[in-house]
């Protein structure tokens, strides 16, 4: 992925607010997640799009990278980690996550110790990798929330071994190769002198772990994959594009570090009769003109049933009249929101005989010129008429 550039992977420009990344990041990560895309090089696409928000979305990172194309800073990228062999990354939310800790923590974890850093102690326990679910909700779903249970694979701690990848009743033993620390330092004669260089341990692959009996279950990687089940209570309120971390039902940790954590991202389906934004609901509703004019008490739907609007009398179209509390339940603080009804006076089309009297008479009653000049509206009623 060297060279890409990340604002143009993002599409987004070169002074864009962090806002504006994770906007472009969650469209764009939603687009080609491996799992809802299958189309040949999305996965690829996805990786790149995930490296680039990670940068991106870090002032430090980013800035090293304005200034060294490079998010290391000057001595080169050690490359990231995200997005690997489940084909998960991480993900952003612009709306604000819940159920815990705010976008800033969970993202840092996500990538925390992800590359570039120091060497780490192959022994020390490690959690284990995040999950992202996409739950697709019905629009009143979203609003009321609902309980649901998931099912999904996993890694999980082996059964056998519990863990630790040897055969009950033995125990894996310090890597007899690089004593331990996982790795190990090869010196080599070069033109330019002697260089020293680091490298994986090939006796324990970085474990720092050597398994001479393994477990027969797991062959000794100490995790089998699972078909896990969870129960999920959604809270009512939730939105399009909205997560919520449902904590250690991500994949198993290593070395007995604790599980990852699943984080479910919400897609809300479209109404056909409202629009929603945020925990207002929108509705247009038709009236006629003479109730526009007369004014009336109509029915006006709402996702709590029906209820009773007045009309007052020389109603305006486009008027909005609000429905206190007759919105979506705000996940954070208190209350609900408002429907806020626009209300469209609709032109009657195809007038009976009746209605056209009733409205020529109206016109003049109202001293209003109408039927001057030939093709105007009451000139063709009076066509009509006469025919
Ligand atoms: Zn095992
Ligand atoms: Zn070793």
């Amino acid at each position: 992925m060297a060279g890409k550039d990340y604002y143009e992977v993002l599409g987004v420009s070169k002074d864009a607010s962090q806002a504006e990344i994770k906007k472009a990041y969650r469209q764009l990560s939603k687009k080609y997640h491996p799992d809802i895309n299958k189309a040949p090089g999305a996965e690829e696409k996805f990786k790149e799009i995930t490296e680039a928000y990670e940068v991106l979305s870090d002032e430090q990172k980013r800035s090293n990278y304005d200034q060294y194309g490079s998010a290391d800073g000057p001595q080169g990228f050690g490359g990231a980690g995200a997005g690997g062999a489940g084909g998960f990354g991480g993900f952003g939310d612009a709306g604000g996550s819940f159920g815990g800790g705010g976008f800033e923590d969970i993202f840092s974890q996500f990538f925390g110790g992800g590359g570039g850093g120091g060497r780490r102690n192959p022994n020390a326990p490690q959690p284990g990798r995040d999950l992202q679910y996409e739950m697709t909700l019905k629009f009143e779903e979203a609003i009321f929330g609902k309980k649901t249970k998931i099912k999904y694979n996993r890694q999980a701690q082996c059964h056998t071994c519990h863990g630790s990848g040897a055969k009950p009743g033995t125990s894996p033993e310090t890597c007899h190769n690089c004593g331990g620390s996982g790795y190990v330092t090869t010196e080599t004669n070069t033109p330019l002198g002697r260089m020293r260089s680091q490298q994986p341990c090939p006796v324990c692959h970085g474990t720092g772990k050597e398994i001479k009996e393994k477990c027969p279950t797991c062959g000794g990687s100490g995790h089998e994959e699972e078909r896990h089940e969870v129960e999920v209570n959604i809270p009512a309120g939730v939105d399009d594009g909205q997560q919520m971390r449902l904590q250690n039902q991500g994949e198993a940790g290593e070395n007995g570090g604790p599980y990852g954590d699943l984080f479910i991202l919400f897609s809300v389906q479209p109404s056909k009769v409202y629009t929603r934004d945020g925990a207002d609901i929108y509705l247009d509703k038709d009236i006629s003109f003479t109730q526009a004019a007369l004014g009336d008490e109509i029915n006006v739907q709402t996702v709590h049933g029906d209820v009773k609007l007045k009309i007052p009398a020389g109603t305006q179209t486009g008027s909005v009249f609000r429905l206190k509390g007759k919105g979506a339940p705000r996940l954070r603080g208190n209350g609900t929101g408002d429907e806020r009804v626009t209300v469209k006076i609709a032109t009657p089309k195809n007038l009976n005989k009746a209605q056209k009297v009733a409205l020529k008479a109206y016109a003049e009653a109202s001293g209003e010129k109408v039927g001057n000049g030939k093709g105007h509206f009451f000139d063709k009623m009076k066509d009509a008429f006469d025919n």
